[in-house]
């Protein structure tokens, strides 16, 4: 569940932990997030504002496959997304955090991270929104991973749909 990763956020009226993010948009040119939540027992919404503290916003750095070491770019993957994601029923916000999450995630590993595993962080939760998406965008970026993993994963979508319609 993508909203569990989310979660140990109290619920401010019955102190439920079990709380769940419905919206994410960034603010303040990307320094911050804000999350509209709801409390899944009693029901109770609110909004949570997250800031990246300055000194963990440390730059991230990938390492290509050819060795080579680039900045973290977040609006590039945000861009691919977003491409991959075309007439799908996704807002650019799903990307922003998705993005957000996984750049969060490089750094508490040490701020080095290879493509690859960028790639497999994006995919890995890219395919928990939507499964269209997940092989448009898993093509496109076909580096990240093994190709034969891919289409392992097609096929098992498409055997889960199978039963009905396409
Ligand atoms: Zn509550």
């Amino acid at each position: 569940m993508l909203a569990a990763k989310f979660g140990g956020v109290q619920c401010p009226v019955c102190s439920s932990e079990e709380t769940r993010v419905v919206d994410s948009r960034s603010a303040d040119d990307g320094q911050s997030i804000r999350r509209r939540r709801a409390c899944s027992d009693c029901g109770h919404r609110f909004n949570t504002f997250e800031r990246v503290e300055v000194s963990a916003h440390a730059a991230v750095l990938v390492t290509k496959q050819s060795g080579q070491t680039e900045p973290f770019e977040a609006a590039k993957i945000v861009a691919g997304l977003t491409a991959a994601a075309k007439g799908r029923p996704l807002a650019a916000a799903d990307f922003e955090s998705l993005v957000f999450e996984v750049e969060e995630l490089a750094r508490r590993r040490g701020g080095v991270v290879t493509s690859r595993w960028i790639g497999l962080a994006v995919l890995e939760r890219l395919k928990q929104l939507d499964d269209v998406a997940y092989l448009r965008f898993a093509s496109v970026y076909k580096d990240f991973s093994e190709i034969g993993d891919f289409q392992r994963e097609a096929q098992l979508i498409k055997h889960e749909s199978s039963s009905g319609p396409t």
